[in-house]
């Protein structure tokens, strides 16, 4: 033990099997085969599906959820610019993603995966969208000098980017 570079490593899966690789988490050696490359080095089968279980607990489902809820939410939520002036959207839109980032986290049981964050916002925009479009039947009238109609739609996109920034930095916080 001396020379741990001269012993012969054979791989802990493939006792047969010659190698020179260990895993940096729990240090086995493991033949090449076995040997998952990550950027901070080798980790084998076993030690990489240990990380997933903490990191990447979700399903396929929870990304269906999570899009369907953050869509139907965020066209709840995207009323909210007609009803009321500026400042009132400032206080109510990161509400309204919070709400919304809260309700999809409990949906999808609390389960973490690495798309929940995008999937969420790319939802309440989707909910936004018919909102959308009226606000872009307004931007013509404000080509032809309205006003009002530039209003909605500044005060569309101030709720869009407040509700989908709280709601992501909700779920990327938790
Ligand atoms: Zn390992
Ligand atoms: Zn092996």
């Amino acid at each position: 033990m001396t020379e741990p570079t001269d012993e012969a490593l054979f791989c802990y899966r493939h006792p047969k099997i010659e190698t020179t690789l260990r895993c940096y988490q729990c240090d086995r050696p493991m033949c090449v085969r076995c040997a998952r490359r990550t950027p901070v080095g080798y980790i084998c089968g076993e030690c990489q599906r240990g990380r997933q279980r903490r990191f990447d607990q979700s399903r396929p489902t929870d990304y269906v959820v999570a899009l369907v809820i953050s869509a139907f939410l965020g066209g709840v939520a995207s009323i909210l610019p007609m009803l009321g002036s500026w400042w009132f959207l400032v206080f109510l839109s990161p509400l309204a993603g919070t709400v919304i980032a809260e309700i999809v986290w409990r949906a999808v049981r609390r389960r973490h995966g690495p798309h929940l964050w995008w999937l969420v916002g790319v939802g309440i925009v989707i909910g936004t969208l018919p909102i959308m479009g009226s606000s872009l039947l307004q931007l013509l009238t404000v080509l032809q000098g309205n006003l009002w109609g530039l209003q909605g739609l500044l005060s569309w996109g101030l709720h869009v980017v407040l509700a989908v920034s709280t709601a992501i930095a909700r779920l990327r916080l938790t």
